[in-house]
């Protein structure tokens, strides 16, 4: 090793050093001795790391009280904010949809506050959990009945509990999904305690293969919305208007698993039809499920939506108690299923609308708008420009559908790896920024950044080591 790195080791403070810092009191009063000192500890260890591999300057104590900061910081609020500039609206990896305004102000004031959550105020009496949603669900949905529960997956697990513990549920080969996050619908079958039966093939499912199918242990029938993949070519189903008298005369639910249901019909904001909720109650199933936090846009939630004297008997299965859902969600659900009975105004209120619905022109115009700032923040060592991309809407919906928009397109002037350590840089900022590496680039598709967010974009993107990032691209 040359002489000069040696002595820039050698000037690197000693752990003790920095805990002299004004930072460094800071933070032992905020985060304790032990962890400050470990903080800093690994501060000292990096910049050793980094002046074995680039000789420079050794950083000084401030900078170093600094940087045990930022580890701290990262530590203590892993569950920060990010800029979802990955073009999935829906990102699950990502905590799927943000919230509406008002349902935001709904779940803070119940964390805040004591409410009539099981309390009937009418009365002064015991009330029922549900009842705050039950009617809303009901008439947006055209549903007898309504119930909630954890999310979609356990929406489905109590249906084939309830119904089919120690009996047949039948399903299509066609439809039977894998969601991600480990949710198969063979595994959910056999933990409900359901014994799988299977129909017609994988592409193709006849009104036969049902009706051959039902027997005295039949205890549920399944339509399953297939919605992160299609199967196309040479292919048959049987719509569930038609599934729904043969298990009546069987007399046995029909269920139909929507997935993302959709509340309204999403043509009206320019996307593809999907299936409303509406649409499947009308069609016959006796219940249908779908999840919150998908394209309806509120929190992480499962709807059980049908025939009343089915839901009462799901309410007495003692696993809804287990997968009930909280003061805090219940209020940010009645918030959100509160402002679909505003359509008009839906797409202004509703982020996941909101954002699945902005025209490409506007988002080029962001696009515009912000290159200039993004291409000084990333200096030389890369080329940023505009460039046209798709969005997907993620969570499984629309899975074939994919929504013109525009991004920001950073390509390095060196090698590939240039472009690795940059979105690495980018998702280490104090609120990282996501993108897609795709082609050679890291893309920034703009869709999920609203214009009221563009301040915290740009304050966020200021806080790159510029020198650092110029140094990936030699
Ligand atoms: C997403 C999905 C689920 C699981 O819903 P979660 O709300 O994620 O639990 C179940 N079935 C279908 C068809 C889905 O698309």
């Amino acid at each position: 090793m040359a002489e000069p790195e040696v002595s820039a080791l050698r000037q690197l403070p000693a752990v003790a050093t920095v805990l002299a810092t004004a930072g460094a009191s800071l933070l032992l009063e905020h985060h304790g001795r032990i962890a400050t000192t470990n903080a800093i500890r690994q501060a000292v260890d990096e910049a050793r790391d980094v002046l074995r591999v680039s000789p420079g300057k050794a950083p000084d104590a401030d900078a170093l009280a600094q940087r045990a900061g930022e580890l701290l910081e990262s530590r203590t609020h892993r569950l920060r904010p990010v800029f979802n500039l990955t073009g999935t609206v829906l990102h699950t990896n990502l905590g799927r949809a943000v919230l509406a305004e008002a349902a935001i102000e709904a779940a803070v004031d119940a964390m805040r506050h004591a409410v009539a959550l099981e309390y009937d105020l009418t009365d002064g009496v015991r009330g029922e959990r549900d009842d705050h949603v039950r009617e809303l669900l009901c008439e947006l949905t055209g549903a007898e009945d309504a119930t909630v529960v954890n999310n979609n997956a356990a929406a489905v697990l109590l249906c084939l509990n309830t119904f089919a513990l120690g009996r047949e549920a039948m399903v299509s080969r066609g439809e039977l999904i894998e969601i991600g996050g480990a949710f198969r619908m063979p595994d959910i079958m056999a933990r409900a305690g359901a014994q799988m039966i299977e129909v017609g093939t994988t592409n193709r499912t006849h009104a036969a293969d049902y009706r051959d199918a039902f027997n005295e242990r039949t205890g549920i029938a399944l339509k399953v919305h297939t919605s992160n993949y299609r199967i196309q070519g040479f292919t048959a189903e049987v719509g569930a208007r038609e599934l729904a008298p043969m298990a009546d005369a069987a007399g046995v639910p029909l269920l139909n698993d929507l997935g993302s249901g959709s509340l309204v019909d999403l043509s009206r904001y320019g996307l593809a039809k999907e299936p409303t909720v509406r649409q499947a109650v009308e069609e016959g199933a006796s219940l249908v499920t779908f999840s919150g936090d998908k394209l309806l846009g509120g929190p992480q939630a499962g709807f059980i939506v049908g025939r009343r004297d089915l839901i009462a008997r799901i309410n007495r299965n003692p696993l809804k108690r287990t997968l009930r859902v909280d003061k805090m969600r219940l209020a940010a659900i009645e918030a959100t299923l509160n402002l679909y009975r505003e359509p008009d105004r839906l797409a202004e209120r509703l982020p996941t609308l909101r954002f699945l619905g902005r025209a490409p022109s506007d988002i080029q115009d962001q696009a515009q708008r912000l290159l200039p700032v993004v291409a000084a923040s990333l200096g030389h060592a890369f080329v940023v420009d505009v460039d046209d991309c798709q969005s997907q809407i993620g969570s499984g919906a629309l899975p074939l559908d994919t929504l013109d928009s525009a991004a920001l397109r950073i390509r390095p002037q060196g090698s590939q790896r240039a472009l690795e350590r940059l979105a690495g840089e980018l998702r280490a900022l104090q609120r990282p920024i996501i993108g897609r590496v795709a082609d050679g680039a890291l893309w920034l598709d703009l869709r999920c950044l609203d214009v009221s967010d563009e301040a915290a974009f740009i304050a966020s993107l200021a806080q790159l080591d510029v020198e650092s990032v110029a140094a990936h691209g030699s």
